[in-house]
């Protein structure tokens, strides 16, 4: 497939494998093992009957009947907010402990912004009784101690990160070092389509049962597999990946993914990483990323916690640059807007970060007979007190 990621690592001239010297042997003998790992038997059979008896798969696709009247097509929903722990994160992170046993490790570690990846970490931790130490800024923290109290309960240790601005850049490069210090018995769970290759390309291939499903329930609902349009939010990626994912080569799929605006663009508070980004090195990626003129990473802004990242995976990088996918800023006030329309009209609250996949619809024009396919890629219990501090009086 010519946008999937070459036998190099890279998607054109995105990803790659920049890592410090000592993880070079992890990073490669992950790399030489993972597709064999990921194709065998063994962990084909346990992957598919934990995603179906474990995660709650597959998970439903819905035609969403008032939204496709207000915007005039046949929008139908992917509902990963209905999936074990809310999100699509756990898809994931259960493929990522099947490898990490399967390659003899018995530590995981992982970063957290949100606290949603570390929450899904933890999860599947506790159902393989391995042990894990989840790194999380400590502004984070603060910002998400529900989560925090989650993961501890599930076992995991988290640990406290006191670097920088205490947030999610800050969490990844001690998650970074921790590995370096453990090559040996560590194994790193990353939470989205980013990181030195393999990552990305894992990731995706684990989110893509997202895609996989939906031709599948495409043509039961309407006699063909393919949409005419694909809608995702894209933070790291991982969500839109997979439900891009399985449509990357058919033209007749139009894709439009949405990054976070945050207060806008051109305010200094944003996220929106392709509509801004240079290209530079993050987590061990070439990609898009948010940097001054020092090539210094700069502190992103977004509502929305797990869109608040300054880099984004090298496919979407690619896939923009190419035209292969559109990228546009969805703001704040927007994916507000969106969450609480949603909610009135189908009594779906979706997490923030679905709610600016949503966001796209008024700006799309559609044709009556369009089918589109958008992915909720989370239920927004998470983020009630937000929508309800934005939208006193609705
Ligand atoms: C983490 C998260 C995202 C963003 O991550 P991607 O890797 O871009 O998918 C989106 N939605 C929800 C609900 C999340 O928890």
């Amino acid at each position: 497939m010519k946008w999937t990621v070459d036998e190099n690592g890279y998607y054109g001239e995105f990803g790659g494998a920049y890592v410090p010297e000592i993880l070079y042997k992890c990073v490669e003998d992950l790399r030489t093992t993972y597709l064999n790992v990921m194709q065998s038997e063994s962990f084909r059979s346990e992957y598919e009957s934990l995603l179906r008896d474990y995660v709650g798969r597959p998970s439903p696709l819905y035609l969403a009947k008032r939204m496709s009247e207000r915007y005039g097509c046949r929008l139908y929903l992917k509902r990963e907010d209905l999936n074990h722990t809310g999100a699509h994160k756990i898809n994931n992170t259960i493929g990522q402990i099947l490898i990490a046993r399967r390659l003899g490790k018995r530590r995981i570690i992982a970063e957290t912004g949100a606290g949603q990846h570390g929450v899904a970490t933890a999860t599947v931790c506790a159902l393989m009784n391995m042990e894990c130490v989840v790194y999380m800024g400590e502004t984070d923290m603060e910002r998400q101690r529900v989560n925090v109290e989650k993961m501890k309960m599930l076992g995991a240790k988290v640990q406290p990160v006191i670097a920088g601005n205490r947030t999610l850049k800050d969490a990844t490069s001690e998650a970074i070092r921790d590995w370096c210090r453990h090559p040996a018995d560590t194994f790193y769970i990353i939470g989205s389509t980013v990181g030195p290759h393999p990552y990305p390309d894992m990731v995706a291939r684990l989110q893509s049962v997202i895609s996989e499903e939906i031709r599948q329930q495409l043509l039961t609902h309407e006699g063909r597999s393919h949409p005419d349009y694909l809608v995702a939010c894209v933070g790291g990626g991982s969500n839109a990946a997979g439900t891009i994912y399985h449509y990357l080569d058919d033209e007749r799929v139009k894709i439009i993914l949405a990054e976070a605006g945050g207060l806008g663009v051109e305010s200094g508070k944003t996220a929106a990483t392709i509509r801004l980004g240079q290209t530079g090195i993050i987590h061990g990626a070439r990609t898009y990323v948010i940097q001054n003129e020092d090539g210094q990473i700069e502190e992103p802004y977004s509502i929305s916690a797990g869109l608040d990242y300054p880099g984004i995976g090298p496919i979407h990088a690619n896939l923009a640059l190419q035209g292969r996918a559109s990228v546009l800023p969805v703001n704040d006030d927007e994916a507000l807007a969106a969450a609480y329309e949603l909610t009135r009209l189908e009594g779906i609250i979706p997490a923030l970060e679905s709610a600016h996949a949503l966001g796209i619809l008024p700006k799309v024009t559609f044709r009556p007979e369009d089918v589109v396919v958008l992915t909720v890629s989370g239920r927004g219990d998470k983020d009630i007190e937000t929508y309800l501090n934005h939208f006193t009086n609705p």
